[in-house]
């Protein structure tokens, strides 16, 4: 590999800059990477989906000071340029040869036989190698220092005891966005190591994810809730040959069990259905499934890691018994060095004894397997008892007029708050908001009866699959106020 020894002989990046990389899902993404992290570089990976404004968020809070860039993002990172704060030093285009003459080919950089990679100095226990972002689901994203360490080690606590596969070959479908968390791991990392075959996708588009799966015979995929409910749901999905498929995994969002079943009706022959859970800041995984999975857990702890629950409303310590509902805190080498320059934010989310407050909700069963419930700022309160709003979602998911759901708190001058539904109809279906409304509180205890479902086109989500609730709970508010 030597866009590494390029990026330090010829552009003269050194350790302590950075070095960004906006780009869809390519095959050199994952070179392109490690050549940066490999002399010393922090690497920070943007999602391609930002807008300029969010591209100079990124570049101006990271500091970086050069960029790798996929040839069709050239525009937008050209409107972002007004908005930083100092000129980018370098310009490397993927892609199509640039055409201003003070960009840089990555074909040319990359060209090179790699013999002369520079010895650099690394403390890989300390050192930051790689500054992904929080996904900015609860306000704007932040910079998760991670160590090599933290990579490495959360490569072979995923892999240890056999909790993912580890053979060559196996044929994997990498349609996660590389510059998050989970796909990195899932499809870079993990897959480079094992020597699996990837088929790589930019997007998801559904012909093109159901040809690939059909036409590569895709063994394993990994993949985020919101395409569980389309292969569990969408009729296209009939019209395709999936029997390659052995395993399925999910993480980054919530998959209740109603949902996790009807995939499993509708693929009968896939081995295993599992599910994973992480955040960016343990770099990521501290859950997984085991190939015995539990439908609506998202597993066991991965090795060297250990967990506690805080009391949801004292934030004191309790005892992790079966049921007990806490917050999930975690300790493990995979747990990152801090938040980039957000000391404060660091030190709230850090307890005294080095574990990090996941601001996730749960409980374990007898078996240590563990359910999210939802997260602490998005819990419901109705006359003070909490409401899961995923637990609603996913029982509306199951019903057959409906192809997706999202639920938040509406205001209430008697309850605090309730439940709300947004609601996403299936082609064709007939059933009314009140029939909806109507049939999924009868499956449910007062406290968690909607006051209101509401037809929506589309239910706001992120790239991992996340639902955006606080543009939902705008679009309420702005309702109120007419
Ligand atoms: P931000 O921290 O910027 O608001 P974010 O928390 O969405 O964004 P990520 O690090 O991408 O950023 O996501 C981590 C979160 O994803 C977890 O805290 C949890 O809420 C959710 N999550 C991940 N896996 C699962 C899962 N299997 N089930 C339920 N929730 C999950
Ligand atoms: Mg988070």
């Amino acid at each position: 590999m030597s866009l590494g020894t390029a990026i330090y002989n010829d552009l003269g990046m050194k350790k302590g800059s950075v070095m960004a990389i906006l780009s869809p899902n390519c095959l050199e993404y994952v070179p392109v990477l490690y050549g940066i992290m490999m002399v010393g570089v922090t690497a920070t990976t943007l999602n391609p989906g930002y807008t300029p404004g969010e591209i100079a968020y990124q570049l101006n809070d990271s500091k970086a000071d050069s960029i790798v860039i996929h040839a069709a993002l050239l525009d937008n990172l050209k409107k972002a340029e007004p908005e930083l704060i100092k000129p980018l030093k370098h310009v490397v285009v993927i892609g199509d040869k640039p055409e201003n003459s003070e960009h840089l080919w990555y074909d040319d950089l990359a060209a090179g036989d790699g013999e002369s990679l520079p010895k650099v100095d690394i403390d890989v226990k300390r050192d930051i190698a790689l500054l992904p972002y929080s996904s900015g689901t609860t306000g704007r994203p932040k910079g998760v220092a991670l160590s090599n360490f933290n990579l490495a080690v959360n490569v072979t606590q995923t892999q240890d005891g056999g909790l993912m596969p580890i053979e060559h070959g196996v044929k994997q479908l990498a349609l996660l966005p590389l510059f998050h968390m989970y796909g990195l791991l899932m499809c870079g990392n993990i897959g480079v190591r094992s020597g699996w075959t990837m088929s790589i996708l930019p997007a998801f588009d559904p012909v093109e994810f159901l040809e690939t799966i059909q036409n590569d015979k895709i063994e394993l995929m990994h993949i985020v809730p919101p395409l569980v409910v389309f292969l569990a749901k969408h009729p296209l999905v009939d019209n395709y040959d999936l029997t390659s498929i052995k395993s399925i995994f999910s993480a980054a969002a919530p998959l209740g069990r109603d949902t996790a079943e009807l995939l499993a009706k509708r693929l009968p022959w896939v081995d295993t259905i599992r599910q994973g859970y992480g955040m960016t800041e343990m770099s990521p995984v501290s859950h997984l499934d085991s190939d015995q999975p539990t439908m609506g857990s998202v597993g066991v702890l991965v090795s060297n890691t250990e967990a506690k629950f805080l009391d949801p409303e004292s934030h004191e310590e309790i005892e992790v018994t079966p049921g007990q509902v806490g917050e999930l805190c975690i300790r493990g080498p995979q747990v990152m060095l801090g938040y980039l320059n957000r000391p404060e934010e660091t030190d709230a989310t850090m307890t005294s004894d080095g574990f990090l407050r996941t601001g996730d909700v749960g409980h374990m069963d007898e078996k240590n397997h563990l359910f999210i419930h939802d997260r602490l700022k998005e819990l419901i309160k109705v006359k003070g008892l909490q409401v899961a709003p995923t637990e609603l979602e996913d029982h509306l998911i199951s019903h057959p007029s409906v192809s997706d759901a999202a639920v938040i708190a509406r205001y209430d001058e008697f309850a605090g708050e309730l439940p709300k539904a947004y609601v996403v109809k299936t082609a064709g279906a007939s059933e009314t908001e009140e029939n909806i409304r109507e049939w999924l509180n009868g499956l449910h205890a007062k406290h968690k009866h909607l006051c209101e479902v509401e037809f929506i086109d589309a239910i706001p989500k992120n790239p991992s699959g996340k639902i955006l609730r606080r543009l939902l709970r705008d679009k309420e508010k702005a309702s109120q106020a007419e």
